[in-house]
């Protein structure tokens, strides 16, 4: 873990929040690195699940919203977590974390005094309005999915989707994290992909959704080339199945700190859509234009956080070879895709020769630039933020208008027209 915190501060994936005022607890900023890659990330999530489907539409709803919202989808009264205070240094814990709880018994000896639990709502409070003594309560949102929800009549009436579709979204959320920590992986601001799917309330139905969701979220991450063995399925017990959901299942993601949540899997059923037509008034229920069946959908949601997306991605990906750290990233989601060297930077023609190049690769791929020091200590550094490939313009590029493309993995060199470079790029990195 210290590795891929480390490599994350020096090479520029992610930094403490407001670090030079000593860092807010719960908070990281993504540097030059870390952006691209949480961009591609989002983006790789948003092609897969919107682009290249047709049962799927997007929507960006507001961080704030009314707070009735929050009200008729329970946060605030049910979005809390059990907390314990020790007693000798008066920390606090959640007290379902048991882990958590012995290993802090563990720091003061192997025992410590509990307070009992008391429950503590996690939504994040704003007050809106300039007029002090007149503002309005209101809230950051807990989860990205009640802007879904609130818009379904919205999308219903303004586009074409049918029963079974679906509503994608990417967007922050925060939480009062009681005990944030293990880097990214509990923030209080976080990022969240979510798609609230709509069903027909049938049992088979949702049973039927409910494990195709599993498998394709599942096929997905494996799809972005992380290790089987690191990935798992756990289904929730009843007891910890949350107000809204009649099943839930987590990806679970083995990681430094243990097995952990990666992302989950939730069969809703109706509870938000007739919470919002509970409390808004507004009628929720759905005609089908073809049969004219009118009912109330069901929703099978998968969520995913971007940041623990980012996180589990850079610890799989990270493996220490014997003279070099390599991020194996799936292509398509490294910071840069290809970097472009000229052999040497004394040569004019060499190096008008690789900025001709880097400008024909540049608009389509992200590109990185680097004529310092020898070739060897750049493939170094190129390797460790995951540069897939590595293209040197040389003395032979001049005569014959060839490059060579160095691989990341095998380390292996190929020797590509400078022309068909584009396309070599685009199928090894897209597959397509
Ligand atoms: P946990 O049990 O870890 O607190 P949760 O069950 O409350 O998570 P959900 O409400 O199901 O999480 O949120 C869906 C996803 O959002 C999680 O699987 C995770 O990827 C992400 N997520 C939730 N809380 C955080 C957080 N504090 N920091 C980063 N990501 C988070």
């Amino acid at each position: 873990m210290q590795n891929i915190i480390s490599l994350a501060k020096r090479r520029g994936f992610i930094f403490p929040g407001s670090e030079i005022y000593g860092g807010l607890a719960g908070t990281w900023d993504y540097g030059p690195m870390g952006v691209l890659l949480k961009n591609n990330v989002k983006s790789r999530w948003w092609r897969d699940m919107v682009q290249m489907r047709t049962d799927i539409v997007g929507v960006d709803a507001a961080i704030i919203m009314n707070p009735r919202a929050w009200e008729a989808s329970g946060h605030t009264q049910a979005f809390t977590d059990p907390l314990v205070e020790c007693k000798l240094c008066h920390r606090r814990f959640r007290s379902d974390k048991e882990e958590q709880v012995k290993e802090h018994e563990q720091e003061h000896g192997g025992t410590t005094e509990w307070t009992d639990p008391k429950t503590f709502n996690l939504l994040v409070k704003t007050y809106l309005g300039v007029v002090e003594n007149n503002q309005a309560l209101a809230y950051l949102r807990g989860e990205i999915t009640n802007g879904a929800q609130v818009n379904f009549k919205n999308i219903v009436n303004s586009s074409r989707v049918r029963v079974p579709f679906g509503i994608a979204q990417i967007g922050k959320a925060f939480r009062n994290e009681i005990t944030p920590g293990n880097f990214t992986f509990r923030s209080i601001e976080f990022e969240q992909m979510e798609v609230q799917f709509y069903i027909k309330p049938e049992e088979r139905e949702g049973e039927r959704w409910f494990e195709y969701w599993k498998q394709n979220r599942m096929d997905w991450y494996l799809g972005l080339g992380m290790k089987k063995e690191n990935l798992r399925f756990r289904d929730h017990a009843p007891d910890e199945i949350s107000h809204y959901a009649k099943a839930a299942t987590d990806i679970e993601y083995h990681a430094p700190f243990g097995w952990s949540e990666f992302m989950g899997i939730h069969h809703r059923g109706d509870w938000d859509l007739k919470r919002h037509q509970e409390y808004s008034g507004e009628d929720m229920t759905y005609r089908d234009p073809d049969t004219g069946e009118e009912f109330i959908p069901w929703d099978i949601e998968t969520s995913a956080g971007v940041d623990r997306s980012v996180l589990f991605l850079l610890i799989d990906a990270y493996r220490q070879e014997e003279n070099r750290v390599v991020l194996g990233l799936h292509p398509a989601l490294a910071p840069f895709q290809v970097a472009v060297f000229p052999l040497v930077r004394n040569n004019e023609m060499i190096v008008k020769k690789a900025q001709e190049l880097f400008g024909m690769l540049q608009p389509r791929f992200m590109t990185d630039w680097d004529d310092r020091g020898n070739v060897g200590k750049r493939y170094y550094a190129q390797d460790e933020i995951g540069t897939p490939f590595c293209v040197t313009v040389d003395h032979q590029s001049l005569e014959d208008g060839t490059v060579t493309v160095r691989d990341r993995d095998t380390m292996l060199q190929d020797r590509v027209k400078m022309e068909e470079l584009p396309k070599y790029l685009q199928e090894r990195i897209y597959g397509e």
